[in-house]
Order: C-alpha cells, then sequence, then structure tokens
C-alpha cells in the first residue's frame, strides 16, 4: 500500500517548505518531495567548489515576511541574517562613486556630491514610498480579493482593499503609477543626477523582461523597497551561510513539527480521479496518497507537466499558457582569491566598497541599448552587472582569505537569434568579467572558478519555465487576483484538493514566504482549521 498523509507538498522551494511547516504545526500529516538533492529551489546554498558556498540563485534578502519568522522561530532554527552597510557602491567610469545604505547621514552627504537638489529628494522620495508600501505591505500576506465574485466574505475584502485605497488620499495617484507605470519617468521626476537614477533603476528591471522606461518596471522597483533586514526597513542583508540557510531553518522548523522531507524525489504525475488530486507518483512509479496536494512548482509544470491537461478546463489550459515566463537575467557564481580592488575607491582589503551591491551600470541609456540587444535575440554586449560579495560579511562561505562573488546581470535572452546559447553565455561571462576589470584592474586574474548560469541553466537546475526567476512575470496583468491566472488567485485549482503554494501566486517571486504562509491558510481552512500563528 503507498504511505498516505494528510499534505502532500510538490516541491522544497522555501514557499513549499514554509505551507509544509505552517500545515504540520496545524496537526497535518506533511510529505514534502524535492527533485533535487538539496532543498531550497531557487533560495538554496551550494558548496560548488571545496569551501566554497554560494548562493547559487537568490543572492540576498529582505522581504521574507516578519510573521514567518517569529511564528516559525526561524532564528532558533539559526536563520541569522547579516544587514549591509552601505548596501550599494556604484562607481563611475570618470572615478567618481557612489555609497548609499541605511545611514542616512552618508547616503546625504554621497548623493551631494552629485546633486544637492538630489540629496534633499531622497529621504522624500523613500518617505512616498514608504506611504504607498503602508497600503500594500499588509495585502502581500492576504489572499487576493476577485472583482467579480458577491461572495459575501469577498465582498469585505474586496471594501477593506477599497478602504486602504482610499486612506491613500493623492498618494493613490502615486500608487496607481508604482503599479502601472515605469521606472524611468518616475525616477526622472524626482531627481537630476545620472548617478542617482542609473544606482536607484536596477532595482527596476531585476529578473523582468523590460528596460526602465518600459511600463510595469515601477512596481518591480518598489518591491525592492518593501522588505526589511531585522526590522529595519528597505535594507537588505546576506543570510549566514548563504540564502539556503532560510530554507534550511523553515524545513528545521517543519520537521520539528513531524513534517516529512525527501529530497531526490521528482514528482512525475498527480493522481486525480474524478477531478479530485488523491495523490502523486514519482518518475521512479513510487506513489503516496493524501487528500490535498500543493504544488510549489511554477504554474506551466504543474498544470502542462504533473497534471493531463485534458482534466483541466480548456480556457483555464489556455489561459496558463499564456503566462509570461520571458527572461533575460543570467547569473554567475564566482569563487575570487581576492577582492576586487577598484580605482574609483582603493582597497585591496574588504571596506565598504565591497559590503553591499556593487552596481556596474554608468547611464539609464546603457540599460536601454543592453536591453534593445536581448530584444533582438542577442547577449547585451554590455550587461548590467550586480555583484555582491558575502564573504565579506560572512566568514562561513569562503576559505579563510578567498571570497565568493555573485554577478546577477542582464540582459541574456533564452533564446539567441544567432550561433548557440552555450557559446554566447561564455562570452557574456567573459565580458561581465571584463567590465568589472575596467573598474577593479586585476580582478580577471582573481578569479579562480565560475559557474555561468543562463535563463536555460535556470529553467534545468531550478525548474523554472524560461529560466524566469519569479515564476512568471511581476507585471500588473499578472500581480494580485490574476495571479496566477484570474479567477484562480485563492491559491485553489479546478483540481479539487490541488493547491499552488508557490511564487507563482500572489504575491510572487522574491524569497518572501508569503504564497507559501497564504497558501497553508486556505488549505487549512478547508480543512477545517486555523493558520497557527504566534500573534
Ligand atoms: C538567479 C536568481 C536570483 C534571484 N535573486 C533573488 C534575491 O536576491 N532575493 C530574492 O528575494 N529573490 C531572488 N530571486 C527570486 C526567488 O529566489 C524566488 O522567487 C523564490 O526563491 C521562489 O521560491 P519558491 O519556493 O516559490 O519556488 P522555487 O524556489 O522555484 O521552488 C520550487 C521547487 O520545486 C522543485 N521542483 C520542481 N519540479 C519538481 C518536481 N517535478 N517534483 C519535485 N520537486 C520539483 C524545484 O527543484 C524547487 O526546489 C532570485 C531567483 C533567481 C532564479
Amino acid at each position: 500500500m503507498p504511505a498516505s498523509y494528510d499534505l502532500i507538498v510538490i516541491g522544497g522551494g522555501h514557499n513549499g517548505l514554509v505551507t509544509a511547516a505552517y500545515a504540520a504545526r496545524a496537526g497535518l500529516k506533511v510529505l514534502v518531495l524535492e527533485r533535487r538533492e538539496i532543498l531550497g529551489g531557487a533560495c538554496t546554498t551550494e558548496e560548488l567548489w571545496p569551501g566554497f558556498k554560494v548562493s547559487t540563485a537568490a543572492y540576498v534578502n529582505s522581504l521574507l515576511r516578519p510573521e514567518i519568522i517569529r511564528d516559525l522561530e526561524l532564528k532558533r532554527h539559526g536563520f541569522v541574517m547579516l544587514p549591509r552597510n552601505p548596501s550599494s557602491f556604484t562607481p563611475f567610469p570618470d572615478g567618481r562613486y557612489l555609497l548609499l545604505g541605511p545611514d542616512k547621514e552618508q547616503t546625504h552627504r554621497e548623493v551631494s556630491k552629485f546633486s544637492a537638489r538630489d540629496a534633499e529628494a531622497l529621504p522624500q522620495y523613500e518617505a512616498m514610498l514608504e506611504r504607498v508600501a503602508s497600503f500594500l505591505e499588509p495585502t502581500l500576506i492576504q489572499t487576493p480579493p476577485t472583482p467579480w465574485s458577491l461572495a459575501p466574505g469577498n465582498l469585505v475584502r474586496l471594501a477593506k482593499l477599497g478602504l486602504g485605497f482610499a486612506r491613500l488620499g493623492k498618494d493613490a495617484v502615486r500608487a496607481v503609477e508604482v503599479l502601472t507605470g515605469a521606472a524611468r519617468p518616475i525616477l526622472d521626476r524626482w531627481f537630476e543626477s545620472e548617478q542617482l537614477k542609473v544606482t536607484l533603476a536596477t532595482d527596476a528591471i531585476i529578473g523582468a523582461f523590460a528596460s526602465p522606461s518600459m511600463p510595469g518596471t515601477a512596481y518591480v522597483l518598489f518591491h525592492h523597497v518593501m522588505g526589511e533586514c531585522d526590522g529595519a526597513r528597505g535594507v537588505w542583508g546576506y543570510v549566514r551561510g548563504g540564502m539556503g540557510g532560510v530554507s534550511n531553518a523553515i524545513a528545521a522548523a517543519a520537521r520539528e513539527k513531524g513534517a516529512e522531507i525527501r529530497t531526490g524525489a521528482p514528482v512525475a504525475r498527480v493522481l486525480t480521479r474524478e477531478g479530485a488530486a488523491y495523490g502523486v507518483a514519482l518518475a521512479d512509479g513510487t506513489e503516496f496518497l493524501a487528500p490535498r496536494i500543493a504544488s510549489g512548482v511554477d504554474a506551466h509544470v504543474t498544470f502542462l507537466q504533473l497534471v493531463d491537461p485534458t482534466e483541466l478546463p480548456g480556457d483555464f489550459v489556455a489561459d496558463v499558457r499564456a503566462i509570461d515566463y520571458a527572461s533575460a537575467s543570467l547569473k554567475i557564481n564566482l569563487a575570487l582569491s581576492a577582492v576586487p580592488n577598484f580605482s574609483a575607491l582603493p582597497g585591496a582589503q574588504p571596506g565598504p566598497q565591497h559590503r553591499g551591491t556593487i552596481h556596474l551600470c554608468p547611464t539609464l541609456d546603457y540599460i536601454e541599448e543592453a536591453y534593445d540587444d536581448a530584444k533582438h535575440g542577442r547577449a547585451a554586449r554590455n550587461p548590467i552587472v550586480e555583484a555582491t560579495i558575502p564573504s565579506v560579511l560572512d566568514d562561513t562561505v569562503a576559505p579563510k582569505g578567498m571570497h565568493v562573488m555573485s554577478m546577477f546581470t542582464q540582459y541574456f535572452p533564452y533564446d539567441v537569434r544567432e550561433g548557440s546559447v552555450d557559446y554566447w553565455k561564455e562570452r557574456y561571462a567573459d565580458r561581465c568579467i571584463e567590465i568589472m576589470d575596467e573598474y577593479a584592474p586585476g580582478f580577471k586574474q582573481s578569479v579562480v572558478h565560475r559557474q555561468v548560469l543562463s535563463p536555460r541553466d535556470l529553467e534545468a537546475r531550478f525548474g523554472l519555465t524560461g529560466g524566469n526567476i519569479m515564476q512568471g512575470a511581476m507585471s500588473l496583468s499578472s500581480l494580485s487576483f490574476m495571479r496566477p491566472v484570474a479567477g484562480y488567485a485563492d491559491y485553489r485549482t479546478p483540481i479539487r484538493g490541488l493547491y499552488l503554494c508557490g511564487a507563482a501566486t500572489h504575491p510572487g517571486g522574491g524569497v518572501m514566504g508569503a504564497c507559501g504562509y497564504n497558501a497553508a491558510r486556505e488549505i487549512l481552512r478547508d480543512a477545517g482549521k486555523r493558520l497557527p500563528t504566534v500573534a
């Protein structure tokens, strides 16, 4: 007889683990099945080379919901944040640089080097974003209401949302712009110095196959200011031991409450009978039974590979096929023998220029040109590079005196028009390293190992369709009640007992845990239980 459970979670990404941990706390018998030998999905640490522990996908944290850290006692389970101050360093070709961070006086001084007006405007801009955040942030851990449903519970949720919007007053205009608009005109309106604008603009394109002048990028920009690091708003930090520290702590919390977690266990099929899920079958044919299945895998894989699409309504399948998985993000992971010695701010030992995100991107037009290359099916000739060196603050991730560097880069398309992806991804990685070398001569010689993950590699390694880092684009038409597709934003699916719990659902990508949290609430509600929160 196949083993049976109350809930089976497909995928041991951090969201699936959050769902598993809450369900186990509520008393359900839970099984997690992860395809890879390692947990965490895109939020993981892998020892790629002996002694070098690499956050192979996600590399910084801020978004992880404080409710989850508290409820699951993640600190007791080993989760440690390492705040970064300064949080960013942008060197420019003319030898100047900009350091930004939580130290408001330092930031004011730094921005004043380029524009006194911008130094005054920056805190007001941040205050505006905070006011918009005060409206949007509570919605992250709520199930989105359906605009066309007259069910009483739904009407209450719609009314609450409307009330929150009304409370914004004139800031409502800003909120609409942030939700729908392009980042560039907003930045142009607030600031005059290219140096500040471009440093902020790179956040608007992370993971998006779009340039900052395209609608939708303002939300990506905003998404990046919504988190906190140990209570400090908008601050991003490293996780001790790499990003796997998040997933491992959640897994420990789940195991403590009895959840069983298996790795090296790829699910091949969701078993269904008369429109309801009753279990899963692994690739080797092993079956496990449960009346509830939660998939942390993206919607494309779940509905077009794990489920027989003929079991689903035709219009639902069409909507899933229409999800935008375009991506042009390429990740380079490096082992280094030394930190880069920047001409703009020299130092062969770790200093403030090495602690935060190093932005290599001189102007907004540079981003537009890089995007244009990818739009035409070419690797960007001059990529945008966001580099981080967590080993500067975390002595557990590299051998003494050595470092790990993560380069999040754009734009490298999924398909190239001429030649092979494998050929171009290596040339593109060469160019990224060369760009760093232009700002920090000698950098090239310090590279000991490298791993290059194109969108195709991200798809193969992490199961992310199209290599889209968010399990689907984060544009307005794919958010809230339209995520993953309109009519199914409440974590339920057309198959009874089958739920989604990963970044494919509201509120989307990022190491937030909110998708898993919201899904757990709905699963437990259907099981006649409440989400076991501490407060
Ligand atoms: C390169 C990159 C950089 C990023 N940088 C950041 C960052 O710095 N900060 C941030 O907050 N976010 C970042 N993100 C986004 C963030 O990592 C993801 O949105 C988030 O980790 C998604 O978590 P998840 O649990 O929803 O899904 P996933 O992490 O995608 O987990 C899904 C899991 O399902 C497993 N799986 C797939 N198919 C099967 C199957 N058939 N059977 C069993 N298991 C299966 C996968 O192996 C995976 O473990 C980044 C993402 C990428 C790819």
